[in-house]
């Protein structure tokens, strides 16, 4: 069979299955299939496929007509300036989140060196591409899962930062190391009763773990801002993720913990996504 037919057939499996991007995801699969780029599948279309480079394509595009999403079946995902591993124990580092890295880097440019700690680092998408900005910058990952660790790990040897930081499996209430100049989180802010209406995609399979924030949707944001206030330096920074309906919310728990609210970003769909504060 040559490349352009098994193309084909990928898309219109696709296509029946509702998965709006066909075109591109059946691209991204086939250079996943032929462990070759995308231009080298558009040059090469007319090309023959080997029958197991075929057999490993039509396994994806079944995947993929499940509803798994494209970062985890080629189990990587661009994010900020760098490619970094991931699977199913991590979640798919989102643009908007490339936000809240753009305003880190903005509000700590004159820091000669800072000691940052990120709250449920997962992949490590955020604070491992804000470490890689500016060599005097240091930091320490917490996590609840070994499993978000391990890939954490993989992503500090790709991107050769090994001697600037820490990883401790360690959850933000029983977390006593240090003190801070920033801390930074994206917990999961999801309210229980809500996870349901989340994208197919993002609901079966991304890991519950880190989208469900409890009955209000803030358990795990108010443990974070808890703590935060004894670990956070004083006129050290929390950087929060939000959901876009919590903002109220969080600037009240923030306040009555000794934060000065100083921002709150939109993301790319013009929704509240960050809160920036200062520890007073
Ligand atoms: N932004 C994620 C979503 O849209 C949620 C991430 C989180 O709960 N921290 O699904």
């Amino acid at each position: 069979m040559i490349i352009q037919t098994a193309l084909n057939e990928g898309i219109k499996k696709l296509k029946a299955n509702n998965i709006r991007s066909s075109l591109l995801d059946c691209d991204i699969l086939m250079s996943e299939a032929l462990c070759k780029t995308r231009e080298y599948i558009i040059l090469n279309s007319q090309n023959n496929l080997k029958q197991k480079n075929f057999e490993f394509f039509k396994y994806l595009i079944n995947e993929r007509a499940k509803g798994k999403p494209i970062s985890y079946l080629t189990k990587k995902k661009f994010f900020w300036k760098y490619e970094f591993d991931i699977n199913e124990n991590v979640l798919i580092p989102r643009p908007d989140t490339e936000l809240i890295v753009e305003e880190i880097l903005k509000i700590t440019k004159n820091k000669k060196s800072l000691n940052i700690l990120e709250v449920g680092i997962g992949s490590g998408c955020i604070l491992l591409s804000i470490l890689k900005e500016n060599y005097r910058y240091v930091g320490t990952g917490i996590d609840i899962s070994q499993k978000c660790l391990n890939t954490c790990k993989n992503n500090i040897s790709k991107l050769k930062i090994r001697n600037k930081i820490k990883l401790i499996k360690s959850d933000v209430d029983n977390f006593n190391n240090g003190k801070y100049d920033l801390v930074i989180s994206n917990p999961p802010y999801i309210k229980k009763s809500d996870l349901k209406y989340l994208e197919k995609d993002v609901i079966d399979f991304e890991p519950k773990l880190a989208l469900d924030g409890g009955l209000d949707g803030l358990s795990e944001i108010r443990k974070v801002i808890n703590k935060s206030s004894d670990l956070i330096k004083k006129n050290g920074k929390l950087v929060l993720e939000i959901a876009f309906n919590q903002k109220f919310l969080v600037k009240d728990l923030l306040r009555k913990k000794g934060f000065y609210i100083n921002k709150v970003l939109k993301d790319f769909g013009d929704n509240d996504r960050c809160i920036v504060s200062t520890k007073i």
